[in-house]
């Protein structure tokens, strides 16, 4: 294996210094196995990805790796950088409001008039040539007459390098959460590798974050092929992993997390050498059923519920304080739900207004 190491200008300040990120790419000896793609830190808040990042590539020092594996760590400096007082914000574009995992290109290709004139080629050449097709739609969009917002710019850029890997990895985290893994549905199987308990199942919608800009056009591209009556499975795996809690590193927890993306890699050929997937239960819900909760009042919220444990009906989600009510009913009043779920994740922050999103919980919960 060789490893080198680069640096992408993905924008520019106002006084005139690059926006930089470090691209570290290891390269097979003999590339036989698929290409990966890992990127950390889009959510500025959201460091724990580094550190995974710095575990793996400590252990794939030792392994014999098949496929090329590229790296991008601190991948939103801007963001990063974005801090107030104690915290890092970094979670929306300071300029637009816009998410940064949500400024993925939507590709305008027209698949039906698309595949009639590439039918005739086979898997690979048509695999090859879809490919490209979607790496000049990237660099369309980036040569703009009218130019790219900073939050587009950036996120195409990273999306041409994930457009180029077999295998794509978008390390964020929540706010204060459990772990959880983004998984589409064709590709459920693999979530039995990775050291993450909780799967949300995706269906073939684009929303604008990563993981749906790299297994959308395929996955169109395979059902619309089916429609014709020609089989292909979609070729790409693409997958945001959801690593805890944001403002956090933990560099033990990071081992746990790089050794359960060795086991995927070593299932698929990545790395020569055998890795085996720690044995704990797995359970997942569909998107469908993964809700969210809204505070019905403002106020001081104590967060009862523990995130990764499952609460039945009724029982206590959190308090929220209103001490201005003090000597009335309203002063405390005790949050439960009617159906039994696992809250994954909560707010950060224990103020909040009416309508806060206080609570993301799984429901229709079922082991995999
Ligand atoms: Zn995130």
């Amino acid at each position: 294996m060789r490893v080198f190491q680069e640096s992408l200008k993905i924008g520019e300040l106002a006084t005139g210094q690059d926006l930089t990120i470090p691209i570290f790419k290891l390269k097979a000896l003999h590339a036989s196995g698929p290409s990966v793609y890992i990127q950390a830190n889009v959510h500025g808040a959201e460091v724990q990805g580094n550190a995974v990042i710095y575990q793996l590539m400590k252990r794939l020092e030792q392994y014999n790796i098949c496929g090329d594996i590229t790296l991008v760590p601190l991948a939103n400096p801007l963001g990063i950088n974005q801090k107030s007082g104690e915290f890092t914000l970094g979670r929306f574009d300071p300029i637009t409001g816009v998410n940064w995992n949500r400024e993925y290109l939507a590709h305008d290709i027209d698949l039906v008039d698309w595949y009639q004139n590439n039918k005739t080629l086979n898997d690979t050449d048509l695999i090859h040539a879809y490919k490209k097709c979607l790496l000049e739609s990237c660099q369309s969009r980036l040569q703009s007459e009218w130019g790219i917002t900073t939050g587009h710019q950036q996120a195409v850029m990273l999306q041409s390098m994930a457009h180029q890997a077999d295998i794509v990895l978008d390390l964020h985290t929540g706010p204060k959460s459990c772990k959880h893994l983004y998984c589409p549905q064709y590709d459920v199987q693999a979530a039995s590798y990775f050291s993450i308990p909780y799967t949300l199942l995706i269906p073939n919608d684009f929303g604008g974050a990563m993981d749906e800009s790299i297994f959308c056009p395929w996955w169109q591209l395979s059902e619309h092929m089916k429609s014709t009556g020609r089989e292909m499975d979609v070729p790409v795996s693409a997958f945001t992993l959801e690593l805890g809690s944001q403002e956090n590193i933990h560099l033990e927890d990071a081992l746990a997390d790089a050794m359960g993306i060795l086991a995927y890699l070593s299932h698929r050929g990545v790395i020569a050498e055998k890795v085996e997937p720690v044995d704990m239960p797995r359970y997942a819900c569909h998107l469908t059923d993964y809700k969210k909760y809204h505070s019905p009042l403002g106020g001081m919220v104590e967060y009862l519920a523990k995130v990764g444990e499952p609460l039945a009906a009724k029982e206590p989600l959190a308090n929220i304080l209103r001490i201005d009510l003090y000597g009335t009913d309203k002063a405390l009043t005790q949050l439960s739900l009617n159906q039994d779920c696992v809250p994954i994740l909560h707010f950060a922050s224990a103020s909040v207004y009416q309508g806060t999103e206080l609570y993301k919980v799984m429901t229709n919960v079922f082991e995999i």
